[in-house]
């Protein structure tokens, strides 16, 4: 699963002896104060994000181990090289003053991550060193997802709970427990659209592609799959009613074309025809019956047809 953190800031840090002590665990020669670039951000927390989750103390505490030495990635570009960084330290901060909506303490887990300084990197490095605003997703998997109000592991059986919803006054969320995994973070710079943000969570690397639907169904929870399996069949069916209106009046355009005696080839006809969208077939549809409504229809096969009134014009023939 992977789980965005909106608006979180990387702040840049100087360089400590400990952090080049961590930083050279991963590189092949010893590199050098100079040599690196160090920020920090908050990966996640123990609030509850848009998708009715949260962490569990015990997971940000697991990811402090799982994180160190996982490459990030900018913008979602892993071809650039230069646009990746190495997290080499993470830790939980605790916020006892601060409380998460379902009345714990706050807790968020930080990051500190280091990037090699180059031609390649400055740009990126000035963004960072400016404060710049990103969304951070980190990816991750969990063995246990579990209703915040009896404990239930909707990972392996549902209960009568539902996330959102209320009851006794508590508020129902999952509980994301028992990370096993932690296999990449990256900074987005633009906000991701919600919508995309939602199918984007359910595919695990590269883009998103309609052929994945079905592995995105699968890997949802079983109740969810079911819900967005019938969903798309539901859209499937409209699809189907949809396709078959266009191929109807893809036919009868073709026809009244004929009819109307517009002295155009029948294969350039139905080639433009084809490339027509359903509101322009609409409008040629409306002439070329109009045309033949009138007095004359038949003399009119005579003449040169005119620019049917109502088309786009952006289709002249
Ligand atoms: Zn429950």
């Amino acid at each position: 699963m992977k789980k965005q953190m909106r608006n979180q800031v990387m702040v840049a840090k100087s360089v400590t002896d400990e952090d080049l002590k961590l930083i050279n665990q991963y590189t092949r020669r010893e590199l050098t104060a100079e040599e690196v670039f160090v920020f920090e951000t908050i990966l996640c927390d123990n609030e509850i994000d848009r998708d009715g989750e949260a962490f569990s103390l015990a997971s940000l505490h697991k990811f402090c181990e799982l994180y160190p030495g996982k490459t990030g990635i900018f913008d979602h570009n892993p071809c650039g090289e230069s646009q990746m960084a190495r997290m080499f330290k993470a830790w939980v901060e605790h916020r006892p003053e601060q409380r998460t909506r379902y009345g714990a303490p706050y807790a968020a887990l930080h990051g500190k991550a280091y990037m090699v300084r180059s031609g390649r990197s400055a740009d990126l490095i000035l963004e960072i060193d400016g404060g710049i605003k990103k969304e951070v997703s980190v990816g991750c998997s969990v063995t246990r997802k579990l209703c915040s109000i009896c404990g239930a592991n909707w990972k392996k059986e549902r209960c009568s709970h539902a996330a959102g919803e209320e009851y006794g006054g508590k508020l129902c969320f999952a509980i994301l427990d028992d990370p096993d995994d932690a296999y990449e973070w990256s900074f987005v710079a633009v906000p991701a659209q919600p919508a995309a943000g939602v199918v984007k969570a359910y595919t695990q690397k590269g883009e998103f592609q309609l052929n994945q639907i079905d592995q995105i169904v699968k890997s949802l929870d079983p109740n969810q799959g079911e819900e967005l399996k019938a969903y798309l069949s539901a859209l499937e069916i409209e699809a189907q009613a949809g396709r078959a209106y266009l191929a109807k009046l893809k036919k009868e355009v073709l026809s009244l074309s004929c009819l109307s005696g517009a002295k155009i080839q029948g294969d350039v006809m139905q080639s433009v025809i084809q490339k027509m969208n359903v509101q322009e077939l609409e409008a040629f549809h409306k002439a070329f019956s109009a045309q033949l409504d009138e007095p004359g229809a038949l003399q009119l096969a005579a003449t040169p047809m005119q620019q049917p009134q109502g088309a786009d014009s952006a289709f002249q023939i």
